[in-house]
């Protein structure tokens, strides 16, 4: 009896591990969101969100695997956004993929992503880079949002570079001449119509410095004034004096911090649930994310 007891207490204890950012090759992740999943729980994650950019086929998928081994998923998007042209990713929780004004707005971004993909390969093609449009598409998931990484892992099958990071670091930065940008909402009208839509904004990684400008605290404001909610302040990609920063921003202004891996399967080196979010980050999103259910389930 008193093994129970002990077990009774420390399951009690165990805080639950949840994981708010990951891709899968619904956008420009590696797994499916399915396999997305099966890794979460192995990893022994209870609570993952699944946000791909611009775009919410993966939510289906990973629900069910999510019931069947008893994790609860999260349905997001990491929604591409700008503010005076510097990028700006917004994290939308819980809004209906239906609602006219945010498909309509997803849709936009994933073509124009997709003309600008393109204008990027015929590029890299013309200075001799073996790369082509159609062979990146049937190498990408179904209807995936199209981004720089499927092109760097066209450079990789192709034997130019070994990994993503190397083809970013060469010729898909930000200030390559291959680079080309594309449109993207503004980040006012991106809050304001997640919030439209019952979704809960979140902007990711505000201050991740090492991948091109990032905006200053008098955007964030502007855009917690037009409804943003939270920030995502423990990331890979900030310092303890990002993160320190971010929390005294969420402290300030009453937003709701959160902590995510930013997983991609093998196309970055995150691993999932390296940083989490509390689960009193998550219950705050839930109970303002009315645009769709929470899918998958927990464990009895
Ligand atoms: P895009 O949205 O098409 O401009 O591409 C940006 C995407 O590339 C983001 O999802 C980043 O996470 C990813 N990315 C940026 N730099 C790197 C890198 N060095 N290695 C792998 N992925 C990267
Ligand atoms: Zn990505
Ligand atoms: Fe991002
Ligand atoms: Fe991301």
């Amino acid at each position: 009896m008193p093994m129970c007891v002990t077990y009774g207490a420390s399951m009690a204890a165990r805080q639950q591990v949840i994981d708010l950012h990951t891709h899968s090759c619904c956008s420009d992740g590696t797994q499916s969101p399915a396999d997305l999943v099966r890794t979460a729980a192995q990893a022994g994650v209870d609570v993952v969100a699944v946000t791909d950019h611009d775009v919410t086929t993966g939510w289906d998928e990973a629900g069910k695997q999510g019931e069947e081994l008893g994790v609860r998923v999260v349905p997001g998007i990491e929604l591409s956004c700008q503010a005076g042209g510097i990028s700006v990713h917004l994290l939308a929780y819980l809004p209906d993929p239906q609602h006219s004004d945010l498909a309509t707005m997803l849709q936009r971004v994933r073509q124009q992503r997709n003309t600008r993909l393109r204008t990027m390969v015929q590029r890299l093609a013309e200075d001799d880079y073996p790369v082509d449009y159609d062979e990146i598409v049937a190498h990408s998931g179904a209807g995936a949002t199209l981004g720089r990484p499927h092109v760097a892992d066209a450079l990789v099958r192709a034997g130019v570079y070994p990994d993503r990071d190397a083809a970013f670091a060469e010729v898909l930065h930000g200030r390559s001449r291959y680079y080309v940008r594309h449109w993207a909402p503004d980040g006012l009208d991106a809050v304001r119509t997640v919030r439209a839509a019952g979704g809960v904004p979140v902007m990711a990684h505000p201050f991740a410095s090492a991948r091109g400008r990032t905006v200053s605290e008098g955007v964030i404001q502007e855009m917690a004034h037009a409804g943003m909610l939270g920030l995502e302040v423990d990331h890979r990609d900030h310092t303890d004096a990002d993160r320190a920063r971010g929390a005294g921003l969420c402290d300030r202004w009453g937003l709701i911090p959160t902590g995510s891996s930013d997983y991609h399967g093998t196309g970055k080196p995150n691993r999932i649930a390296e940083h989490t979010t509390s689960p009193e980050s998550l219950e705050r999103i839930v109970a303002v994310g009315t645009g769709t259910q929470m899918r998958g389930a927990s464990l009895p």
